[in-house]
């Protein structure tokens, strides 16, 4: 009994030596796909209380409602100084974030997560299938995923699934399910209003593929086929007026919007840039089907 309870012990303390070790297994983020995931860009208002201040071109949201403010999104590890500053420069208190989400758990996107969630305290919330990944900082992903974490592992607080309500002050968002590009990948639907009109708001994670292994010889994600299919149909039938995405280049935006434009939502009313993009992906995706 006394051995037992020793092996018992001597175990335990193995286990958190070795949760130690995987807690502090250091941060090995990838060097960036191109200079404008750094770049700095010029934060402005979007639509009512919708806030763009990402990078140039790694898109980050800031919606802002009375009882604190909503982050999508959180760029590169470097990202976070430049989010800081454009909320800032828009007049409003980083601090205030009491929410954060995001479209997809890549290094792209939540890079600077871990580092916002402590400086703020605000409640990450995530589509659950994205939540291994992002607890393991991206290691564990199917395509990109590796011995080192690529981004600072985080823990959400709150799991979120297909259809759910995040709520904030005046604000309700519902996070929609589009597999794909990772487990989790997530969309946002929301209505902003400025002092003339309402405008219901798009975040689509538009579906691009990042592997490039055969569909059917990704043993880690056996269900990707089908889920990249469920996607491309839901993302049909949903009705917005601005769209917005993960990255800048994906809406166009930089065609849209210069730095120092006067105010004008009716620029993100893009439907057929919309609908083009996403044919453009789905004949990427046919394509792969006959890899
Ligand atoms: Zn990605």
């Amino acid at each position: 009994m006394f051995n037992h309870l020793l092996k018992n012990a001597a175990l335990t303390v193995l286990l958190s030596a070795t949760v130690a070790i995987t807690t502090a297994q250091k941060v090995k983020e990838p060097k960036a796909w191109t200079t404008e995931w750094s770049k700095p860009y010029q934060p402005f208002r979007i639509a009512g209380n919708l806030y763009y201040v990402g990078t140039y071109d790694l898109a980050c949201y800031l919606i802002t409602t009375p009882k604190g403010n909503i982050l999508i999104n959180t760029g590169l590890a470097d990202s976070e100084k430049q989010i800081r500053q454009n909320i800032k420069a828009l007049g409003f208190k980083f601090t205030d974030t009491k929410i954060l989400l995001n479209t997809q758990a890549h290094y792209d996107h939540m890079g600077a997560m871990a580092a916002i969630k402590k400086k703020t305290g605000a409640q990450l919330m995530m589509n659950e299938k994205d939540v291994p990944v992002a607890k393991d900082g991206g290691s564990s992903d199917y395509a990109i995923g590796g011995k080192e974490p690529s981004y600072k592992p985080v823990i959400p607080d709150r799991l979120l699934h297909d259809g759910d309500t995040i709520v904030l002050g005046n604000m309700q968002l519902v996070m929609l399910h589009h597999p794909g590009h990772t487990k989790g990948s997530s969309s946002f639907l929301f209505t902003v209003q400025d002092e003339q009109q309402q405008y219901k708001v798009f975040i689509a994670n538009m579906p691009s593929i990042v592997t490039d292994s055969a569909f059917n010889k990704i043993s880690a994600y056996p269900d990707i086929a089908v889920d990249y299919a469920y996607t491309f149909k839901a993302l049909k039938n949903i009705s917005f007026d601005i769209w917005l995405s993960s990255h800048a280049s994906q809406f166009d935006m930089h065609d849209k919007h210069k730095p120092g434009d006067i105010y004008n939502p009716a620029v993100f009313k893009d439907k057929a840039g919309y609908d083009a993009a996403l044919s453009e992906l789905q004949k990427k995706y046919e394509e792969k089907m006959k890899q």
